[in-house]
């Protein structure tokens, strides 16, 4: 169907882009789409957005690479501003989510082994969770669809339902090393954690002195209206990592860490040839630029509102065909009572881009910086989509 010469690891529609603009993106035959994905939550910005296209091409024009066998000083600058915003006090930068929590589960372990507490290896992660689709993110993660024909056996990682916290109190033993979490479970289906559980899984981790990772790629850097969405719990993670948004477009990964867990990433531990570089951490420091405006979250929050609103509007007046709306800011879930994949496919046929989650869910990611009428635009295809269902 597509180009044959690419693994067929991917199964895209017959569709061609060929640019982007704000909200929108457009075929090679002028089709206009409204983008309500954002390339999974990464385009926090939309599409050539002149701050980030400006940052790109001045930094391409000076020097792209020398690899971190040189100081990279918009990867300092990148670390520093992370690290003002944050409960973090360094960070590790990536290419990658999968390498954003590769670095925080490689942390987990050797804190306690630097510690002398080398049996202290195993990770436990929740079940129906997503952390990219590296050896070691899949075995987190734990979905059998994802690990089959890979390995088998163990490990070292063990899972428990999300949001219960008496499980994981049960299943953390002399042998655990750390904790890893999504706030808000992404692919698993938008599904955040019920209240007071980030606390409580904080609370345990202290008790019984392991860390806590929380994997904000997909939920952090704006998207739920706050900077990460862990801030919403009143927390402080020892880990997290970040992706996705944090480059508006531009791949990067950043493992953000408390002194305590980073004290044993000393020179040596770990590594990564293009992680950090000029060009990636140029678009990250833009990316904060515009996020850290005074009023944008506060406007995510606000719009975030706005099209959950309109969307529970929508599903009461299909009830026949949508249900709940979950998720927080940007970060939204629709129920389908239809195969969410259809639902997608008729979307897409009338020019509206999302996504799917979880078995049951269609997946809105639209850009942090959308408008009211970008909001508008969307609910009526929606509407319309469910109208002429048969
Ligand atoms: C997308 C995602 C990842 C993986 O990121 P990649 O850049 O695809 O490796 C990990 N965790 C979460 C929560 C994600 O949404």
């Amino acid at each position: 169907m597509t180009n044959s010469a690419l693994m067929a690891t991917y199964a895209p529609p017959d569709i061609l882009f060929e640019k982007g603009e704000g909200a929108y993106l457009f075929t090679e035959d002028g089709d206009k789409y409204l983008d309500f994905i954002s390339g999974i939550a990464v385009t926090a910005f939309g599409h050539n957005h002149p701050h980030l296209v400006t940052t790109l091409k001045e930094q391409a024009g000076k020097y792209w690479h020398t690899s971190n066998m040189f100081r990279v000083k918009a990867g300092e600058q990148l670390a520093e501003r992370l690290v003002k915003h944050t409960f973090a006090d360094h960070v590790f930068f990536g290419n990658s989510g999968a390498e954003a929590v590769e670095a925080g589960l490689k942390m987990m372990r050797r804190y306690h082994f630097d510690r002398g507490d080398t049996e202290r290896t195993r990770i436990i992660g929740m079940k129906n969770a997503f952390h990219g689709r590296t050896i070691a993110t899949v075995a987190a993660a734990g979905n059998p669809a994802h690990i089959k024909g890979f390995f088998d056996g163990d490990l070292g990682c063990d899972h428990v339902p999300f949001g219960d916290i008496e499980a994981l109190r049960a299943a953390i033993t002399d042998k655990t090393a750390g904790v890893i979490l999504e706030p808000i479970q992404g692919e698993g289906g938008i599904l955040p954690a019920p209240d007071g559980y980030l606390k409580a899984v904080r609370d345990l981790c202290d008790e019984t002195g392991i860390l806590m990772m929380v994997d904000e790629i997909q939920c952090g850097m704006g998207r739920t209206g706050k900077l990460f969405a862990y801030e919403w719990s009143g927390i402080e993670p020892d880990i997290l990592s970040s992706a996705k948004g944090l480059g508006g477009g531009f791949p990067i990964g950043a493992c953000l860490a408390n002194d305590k867990a980073s004290a044993c990433m000393v020179v040596g531990t770990h590594g990564s040839t293009f992680g950090g570089n000029p060009l990636a951490t140029a678009v990250g420091n833009a990316v904060l630029d515009l996020m850290l405006e005074d009023g944008f979250l506060d406007q995510v929050r606000e719009r975030g509102q706005q099209l959950k609103n309109g969307l529970a509007d929508v599903a009461d007046r299909h009830p026949e065909i949508l249900g709940d709306v979950q998720g927080l800011g940007l970060m939204l879930g629709v129920k389908c009572h239809v195969p969410n994949t259809d639902m997608l496919a008729r979307l897409r046929d009338a020019n509206l881009l999302t996504g799917r989650a979880g078995s049951d869910i269609l997946r809105l990611l639209p850009p942090l910086n959308l408008t009211e009428h970008h909001i508008s635009e969307a609910l009526a295809i929606i509407d319309q989509v469910c109208a002429d269902w048969k």
